[in-house]
């Protein structure tokens, strides 16, 4: 179990790497995995891209520290309450990228309009407060407002993705925002044509076959690895 969960640790670690390369964070934001035995994997109070493997704490479902130096974030009770009431959830992003921030002040969600969005099709609903998470009773709201999807917007805030892994999690931080961009690229160009339903899930079901995520996985981690 330790190997597992050191491999984790540096997976996490690289991840944020890749997301800190890649513009989406700023000096804000965290980045969880949730272990055995209710116990969670957590960057600490700093700039997740900047995190190194010693940074990485260990939490306890009520958002309490088990290990480690560093403290817990003040968002924890967000990631808390949805590992609670969603045990498919294996690893949560919560990060501010202008992207999605701009998409939720104009109460849109993220729309389908390209390829990188489809993994959004069930919907993106937004929490509709801008104030930060820092009560199990807030957390327990955006986890409502989550539902069974795999990102939710806090309005004027940023926004928040889970995933089944760390693989799937990259992607999803990745192409979240990038999906918000092209939204925001393409509300000036006039209506936009969307992915209709039946497209989407025509797309979707490859989403699940093994290596899926390899080649995409690859070229971004080869952006900050020789
Ligand atoms: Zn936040």
């Amino acid at each position: 179990m330790l190997d597992n969960v050191e491999f984790l640790k540096e997976k996490m670690v690289l991840t944020c790497k890749v997301l800190q390369k890649q513009g989406v964070l700023d000096g804000y934001g965290h980045l969880s995995a949730r272990l055995p035995g209710d116990r969670i994997l957590s960057t600490p109070h700093m700039p997740p891209g900047k995190v190194a493997l010693r940074d990485i704490i260990v939490i306890d479902m009520q958002g309490k520290k088990l290990e480690g130096s560093g403290e817990p974030n003040g968002e924890t009770p967000m990631h808390t309450s949805i590992y609670k009431v969603r045990p498919d959830v294996q690893c949560i992003l919560h990060y501010h990228p202008d992207e999605v921030v701009a998409v939720s002040v104009a109460s849109q969600g993220i729309k389908v309009v390209a390829n990188c969005g489809v993994h959004f099709y069930r919907g993106t609903p937004i929490y509709d407060s801008p104030v930060l998470i820092r009560n199990h009773e807030r957390g327990d709201k955006v986890a409502a407002t989550l539902g069974d999807r795999n990102a939710v917007l806090l309005r004027g805030h940023g926004g928040t993705v889970v995933a089944k892994d760390l693989d799937k999690l990259l992607r999803l931080g990745i192409d979240h925002v990038r999906s918000a961009r092209i939204q925001i690229m393409t509300a000036s160009l006039g209506p936009a044509k969307t992915h209709t339903q039946a497209e989407c899930e025509e797309m979707v079901k490859g989403h699940d076959r093994p290596n899926t995520n390899r080649r995409y996985i690859d070229y971004y981690v080869s952006e900050v690895v020789d």
